[in-house]
């Protein structure tokens, strides 16, 4: 016990509590906030993209200042009977530039790493080395957590940068590469052009179980390259497996992980996109919507933010029930149809759907027409929410 008493203390330093972190010292610089990380570096090893199309002007100020890389000539898609080139622009952040963005701007104070927190409460975080951490608020940004309330699947991924011997020559992002063998679940490879002698290429698969096959990830990347005629230096990889949420009792998760005062955000609180996994949109506008209201009370900043969670829940119904369709309709190596027929559909309503802002027309345009897989089974995945998530990521 250090006898300080922090405004505000944030459990976990990843995506979500690095933006409050943020979004706090931009709009209240006065406040006393400490980010306690249990990790060696804040972020870990990600690398977060998103469509500039899912940001609104606040969120992408909020983001402007960490070094990130832009295409904005759009990017590609291919499919065996479809490619596309879509001209929304894309934008990509690494943990690593994460990290030192967050390490110029907050106070040298804010930042605490190699902190793992070993419980928490509505006055303060008790860290595994005994050291009481005390404030005002304290916000629970940890990170998701498997629950049997939960239905649905996995996202498993393995992504490696690499500097390529010579030029690569690739301008756009390549966000689905569904040209591949589909190896009995809808795969696609992800290819970020960094520099002109670097790519980011990730090898993605969606998948009943959160098991990581490892060799068979990194012989399909091998593999990918090779025929693209890439070969280079390794400079780095990460891994991931992420929830494809289908269905569940999302008020009975909450409550499993609810601590009475205590404000949860991020992955954690379900601000997550059911179908993609991605949660960089949902971060950033809480991350304001917290710097907004920061001087609440912990109960009512709880109540507040546990509120806009179960407003998220219900919004993205349409997305968890996509989701069954890909997990549950048809033969698992023709589900990359669904995203092959998606991609046909109008630029805005790519971005509304990736932005999990779809209009009731955006949903009746992607489930109307001939379905891309059997009706019956697609009804049958319509109706059903799938299998509980407990197992660990
Ligand atoms: C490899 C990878 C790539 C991804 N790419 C994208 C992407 O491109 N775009 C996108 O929008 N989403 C992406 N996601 C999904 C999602 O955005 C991320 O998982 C995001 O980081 C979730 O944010 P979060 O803050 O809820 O959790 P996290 O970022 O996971 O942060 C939780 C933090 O809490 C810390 N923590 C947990 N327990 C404790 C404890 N007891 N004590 C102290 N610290 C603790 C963890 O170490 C971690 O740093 C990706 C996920 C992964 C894994």
């Amino acid at each position: 016990m250090t006898g300080r008493r922090h405004d505000i203390a944030i459990a976990g330093g990843g995506l979500s509590g690095g933006l409050i972190a943020l979004a706090l010292r931009r709009a209240r610089p006065e406040l006393d906030v400490v980010l306690v990380e249990g990790g060696a570096a804040i972020g870990g090893n990600h690398r977060w993209s998103w469509f500039a199309s899912d940001l609104d002007s606040a969120g992408t100020e909020l983001l402007s200042t960490l070094r990130q890389t832009r295409w904005d000539a759009g990017y590609d898609v291919a499919f065996p009977a479809h490619r596309r080139t879509l001209s929304t622009e894309y934008r990509s952040l690494s943990s690593a530039d994460f990290a030192a963005g967050l390490a110029r701007e907050l106070a040298a104070s804010t930042i605490r790493c190699n902190a793992p927190i070993a419980a928490l409460d509505a006055t303060g975080l008790t860290l595994e080395s005994g050291e009481r951490i005390a404030a005002r608020t304290v916000i629970d940004c940890r990170g998701f957590e498997p629950t049997p309330h939960l239905a649905g699947g996995w996202q498993v991924f393995m992504g490696r940068h690499l500097r390529t011997a010579t030029p690569h020559g690739l301008t756009r992002p390549v966000i689905m590469d569904a040209c591949v063998t589909q190896h009995g679940a809808y795969r696609f490879v992800y290819v970020l052009p960094l520099a002109h002698d670097e790519l980011f290429v990730e090898d993605t698969y969606y998948a009943d179980s959160p098991q990581l096959d490892r060799r068979a990830l990194s012989g399909r990347i091998d593999a990918y390259c090779a025929a693209q005629g890439w070969q280079g230096e390794l400079l780095g990889h990460e891994t991931g497996v992420l929830p494809v949420v289908t269905g569940g009792n999302f008020a009975a998760w909450q409550e499993g992980l609810r601590v009475p005062g205590v404000t949860r955000v991020g992955a954690r609180a379900g601000f997550v996109h059911p179908l993609t996994s991605y949660t960089l949109p949902q971060a950033a506008a809480l991350a304001r919507l917290i710097a907004q209201e920061a001087d609440l009370p912990g109960e009512q900043l709880a109540a507040l933010v546990e509120g806009e969670a179960a407003r998220h829940w219900r919004g993205t119904a349409f997305y968890r029930k996509l989701g069954a369709m890909l997990f549950g309709a048809g033969e698992p190596d023709q589900r990359y149809r669904i995203f092959e027929r998606f991609y046909r559909l109008p630029e805005p309503t790519v971005e509304r759907f990736y932005a999990a802002r779809s209009t009731i027309s955006d949903m009746a345009r992607v489930l109307v027409g001939k379905p891309p897989v059997p009706v019956l089974g697609a009804m049958r995945a319509l109706l059903a929410s799938g299998a509980p998530m407990a197992e660990r990521a």
